[in-house]
């Protein structure tokens, strides 16, 4: 169980981890994999795990147990990220919130055990406790059923085809033999766990920037003003890539940030969102930054082994400020992308 508390500066970490501890029962953080879904209550269905861009079913990318310490309405909380991986589109971002109060339908009152529990065989859970059938493909809801075996669940005609040609076209047929075997369809992402730890306060040296060459020659019929006014602007841009990579150099490995209410740090000075592009939460409230995923967890996805793949420079998700419990079940929140500019 990593918590994330609320306050200061926190940093997440991909680390491998045996299976158990990232299941429901331990709420873990963790990347990829299927969800562990917190509350089994009011999923969100395959319409809000549709790209909003191209309609295909989103991949899970991560979530953080992220707990409000005073909120008796939010003593388990967790935050869960999907983004599109299917190319050309690569581009949807989702964010769902959910959370729980302690005396809940689905959890012990008690902490759980930090030591493993007894193996009960069951690899990938593909039911919740309601009855309701998971996808195999991907672990969200799943309303759809193969019409041949009645066996198999799916949230969408996508993830049917896909574990179709994965295997399923011989499961079919044997009847009872379609839950325990479960193919690698290539659609989920590497597991790990979310390590959390604060950040150390020391900064890094600044390392001065050296002066500027000169430009020597002639400027052409470029007008002096906008001459300066790119100049501005680029030494802008490297002023702050160059506290993006001050800030991240003491732990080069941090793949998330986390820190409720305090700003986050952008890789570049293009697209960075004003209070207007946030927009608040149907309660009313307004949205604060919770935490933002780095450009290093690209690298534990090893999503590009598919050519065209998601990138982000920064994943910025921004939260009801009253972390509202309007709506059983899991709330949508928004999630702004920060692409890494290329400007020279
Ligand atoms: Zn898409
Ligand atoms: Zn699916
Ligand atoms: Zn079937
Ligand atoms: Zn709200």
């Amino acid at each position: 169980m990593a918590v994330v508390r609320a306050g200061a500066a926190e940093l997440g970490f991909a680390e491998v981890a045996p299976a158990w501890r990232l299941r429901s029962q331990q709420f873990p953080s963790k990347v990829g994999g299927r969800p562990a879904w917190l509350g089994e209550a009011g999923l969100p269905g395959p319409a809000e795990l549709a790209c909003s861009l191209c309609g295909r079913p989103l991949a899970f990318v991560l979530q953080l147990y992220a707990p409000l310490p005073g909120r008796a309405d939010a003593f388990h909380r967790g935050l869960f990220l999907f983004c599109c991986r299917a190319p050309p589109c690569c581009a949807g971002l989702r964010v769902f919130r959910n959370q729980l109060p302690r005396k809940n339908d689905f959890y012990s009152h008690e902490p759980p055990s930090e030591d493993p529990p007894p193996e009960t065989g069951e690899s990938v859970r593909l039911q919740l406790q309601s009855g309701a059938q998971l996808c195999r493909v991907c672990g969200c809801l799943g309303p759809k059923t193969c019409s041949r075996c009645r066996q198999a669940h799916y949230c969408s005609k996508d993830h049917q085809a896909v574990d179709w040609r994965c295997g399923h076209k011989q499961a079919c047929r044997q009847a009872g033999n379609v839950d325990n075997t479960i193919p690698d369809h290539n659609f989920l992402f590497p597991e790990f766990e979310i390590v959390i730890e604060t950040e150390d306060e020391i900064t890094p040296e600044v390392s001065e920037k050296e002066d500027e060459p000169e430009i020597i020659g002639s400027m052409g019929e470029a007008p002096a003003e906008e001459l300066e006014s790119m100049a501005k602007h680029e030494s802008r841009e490297d002023k702050i890539f160059q506290e993006f990579k001050n800030k991240i150099a003491l732990e080069p490995e941090q793949i998330l940030r986390y820190g409720r209410g305090l700003a986050p740090i952008w890789i570049s000075g293009e697209n960075v969102p004003q209070e207007e592009d946030i927009p608040d939460c149907p309660c009313g409230a307004k949205r604060i930054f919770e935490f933002q995923v780095m450009p290093q967890l690209l690298n534990y996805l090893k999503a590009d082994r598919l050519g065209k793949s998601v990138d982000w420079g920064v994943l910025a998700v921004y939260t009801c400020a009253e972390s509202c419990s309007r709506a059983t079940g899991y709330t949508e929140e928004f999630v702004w992308k920060q692409d890494v500019t290329d400007t020279p």
